[in-house]
């Protein structure tokens, strides 16, 4: 595998989730938004700036989704045994994990920027269930493959080591059928809103609109 590229964009933002083991409401500090907002007040000239930011995170992104293909497709075709095959899957979600969480991150913050830019502040767009409910069929697989080391599929769930606390053995299931998780270790679980929540230290209504991909309706 000499032909493994180098991680296209290091973050050097670092998500401890272990810090995130216990429960605890999320604190006014975790919530970035109104400090940003007060700064566009200040400097409205900073609007300008926010398409091109966003255009920025968004080839980021896009940049490293190319790379993960790239490589998987490297891996299939020229590791013969299952357990190198797996190893190297591994090694590449393990290389990009961190970039592709800060990327979504700052994705989901400019966006929320633009917004506010053009007059339609977030406070405005009020939940209603179908909002909610609706952001709950995103697929819990596709939220948190890249998030879960050492995924893999075992009848109708998902083992991998949880995300919220450090562990060698897997205890950190996610069941499709109901699209939650739960962790046998820190017992931490949910649904897909949750899920992000914790993750991404979103407040409810953030994770909402986060998986409906900002959509209005
Ligand atoms: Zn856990």
């Amino acid at each position: 595998m000499s032909g493994l590229q180098s991680n296209p964009s290091p973050t050097t933002s670092r998500v401890n989730p272990a810090n995130r083991c216990k429960n605890k409401p999320l604190e006014a500090s975790h919530y970035v938004a109104p400090s940003d907002k007060e700064l566009l007040e200040i400097f409205p000239e900073a609007r300008e700036i926010i398409p091109g930011k966003l255009k920025y995170w968004q080839d980021k992104k896009n940049g490293i989704k190319a790379w993960i293909k790239f490589n998987l497709r490297l891996i299939r075709t020229t590791v013969k045994d299952d357990f190198s095959r797996w190893f190297w899957r591994e090694v590449v979600k393990t290389e990009v994990k961190e970039a592709l969480l800060e990327c979504n991150k700052q994705i989901f913050r400019l966006t929320r920027l633009n917004q506010g830019a053009h007059n339609t502040p977030l406070k405005e767009l009020h939940l209603n269930m179908d909002k909610i409910e609706q952001a709950k069929t995103a697929p819990i697989i596709e939220i948190a493959s890249s998030l879960v080391s050492r995924l893999r599929k075992t009848g109708r769930k998902y083992i991998g080591l949880c995300p919220f606390h450090k562990e060698d053995h897997p205890s950190f299931y996610l069941y499709p059928e109901t699209n939650s998780f739960y962790c046998f270790g820190c017992h931490q679980g949910g649904d897909v809103i949750k899920f992000l929540e914790l993750t991404h230290d979103f407040s409810f209504k953030e994770a909402v609109e986060y998986l409906r991909g900002g959509k209005e309706k």
